[in-house]
């Protein structure tokens, strides 16, 4: 006990950077061009070309990557937009702009996804689109999104933020639906501090979503600016100000050629922790389908709080003095009084999501964790399970 307390804080997220990163920005601040230019450029055509996508669009969030989606695919107000109520509010948030309703559903209880029978409870007339969230980076059953999309007319917006790299049945989260929005935000599994992309195949969507994300004008300053460029352009639409800059996508470009070895990364760590507390009693592993590829962005265990004698909150409290951050993904949206007071949502609507969150603990998961770092946890979680553990009464009969 006393030898885990003197040991250095273990924070629950460090950024994957190194001198090349640094590089990378230094030459941007050299270069004379800061804003979105040569650097955004080859960050795209390299991102698509990773996902195999036709156009990737970087943008300056995750956030404003689905905006745009939502925009392209002619969102209205009084539409209805189905997506999971465990997940970010950004999802939801970005279906208001519109004055349209974030239809809350329901997870399944074994990767924590949008359950695709609770999908079919929710739909109305007024349906428009579907947003399935990669939950922690597990792929959602795309197969049963798209066939119920096709079936009811919708589209399909993928939120990705959790889902870099990722594989469904070997192909690529970014090439299974016409719309996927990632996340670099500081914590994501490729970060540039802040950006997002949006990845698609479809050259219309792609050319509404060009034009709007930079104040709607016919032509980017990058164009503008460039050597044989004109002053000359034209507003077409009222557009927003999403654009990704150089100094960010000079970090993304090194941050994107060490994608897959950041994930095997991770997935090692994910692998010892699932070997470490697979049999620890009152916390269950994450589970992994067969056809999926993990993006391990998070790594979640959910404790049963009626097998130990503490809850969720106390079990973080207790990993807190040995040491150790950890975190909640996410407080489920029908739980926030936003989305109580505005959309009518109350507790004990989405049982599952629900039980989840009473029981869910985010542990530390980043390339730079050492094995030692991950048996701490490990160790940590073992021992608050042996010293928490409710002893029921046939086992202290025997
Ligand atoms: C992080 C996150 C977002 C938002 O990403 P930003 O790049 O910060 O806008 C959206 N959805 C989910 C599920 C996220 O975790």
């Amino acid at each position: 006990m006393t030898t885990l307390t003197e040991t250095e804080f273990l924070p629950f997220h460090r950024p994957s950077l190194d001198e090349r990163e640094i590089a990378a920005v230094v030459d941007v601040m050299r270069s004379g061009w800061l804003t979105t230019g040569a650097k955004a450029h080859e960050f795209e055509n390299n991102f698509a070309a990773f996902v195999g996508a036709r156009f990737a669009l970087a943008v300056n969030s995750c956030t404003a990557a689905l905006h745009l989606a939502l925009e392209a695919i002619g969102l209205k107000s009084g539409d209805e937009v189905l997506l999971p109520t465990l997940t970010f509010t950004a999802t939801a948030e970005v279906v208001t702009y519109f004055g349209a309703k974030p239809v809350l559903v329901d997870s399944e209880p074994e990767y924590f996804n949008l359950d695709p029978d609770d999908l079919s409870k929710r739909l109305t007339r007024r349906t428009k689109a579907i947003m399935p969230v990669h939950f922690a980076g597990h792929p959602c059953k795309m197969d049963d999104v798209l066939e119920f999309a096709e079936r009811n007319g919708l589209a399909v917006v993928e939120d990705a933020a959790h889902a870099f790299p990722a594989k469904y049945k070997g192909r690529n989260v970014g090439t299974l639906s016409p719309l996927t929005a990632f996340s670099f935000y500081a914590t994501k599994t490729l970060t540039t501090g802040e950006g997002g992309m949006i990845v698609t195949d479809n050259q219309e969507l792609a050319a509404r979503m060009t034009l709007m994300r930079l104040h709607g004008m016919s032509k980017d300053a990058w164009n503008r600016y460039q050597q044989h460029g004109s002053w000359r352009y034209d507003v077409v639409a009222p557009g927003f100000k999403y654009n990704l800059t150089d100094l960010q996508a000079a970090i993304g470009l090194v941050q994107l050629e060490k994608a897959e070895s950041l994930r095997s990364q991770r997935a090692r760590i994910a692998e010892r922790y699932t070997q470490g507390l697979q049999d620890s009693v009152g916390f269950q592993v994450p589970r992994v389908s067969d056809d999926v590829q993990h993006a391990w962005h998070l790594y979640v265990v959910v404790m049963s709080p009626e097998m130990l004698r503490i809850d969720r909150d106390e079990v973080i409290e207790e990993l807190g003095k040995r040491g150790i951050g950890c975190s909640v993904h996410f407080i489920p949206l029908h739980l926030h009084s936003y989305y109580e007071r505005t959309w009518g949502y109350v507790r004990g609507q989405f049982p599952v999501a629900e039980k989840y969150f009473n029981g869910c603990i985010s542990l530390p998961i980043y390339p730079t964790m050492t094995d030692d770092e991950v048996d701490r946890v490990v160790e940590a979680i073992r021992n608050v399970s042996l010293r928490f553990r409710k002893v029921s009464r046939a086992i202290q009969g025997m």
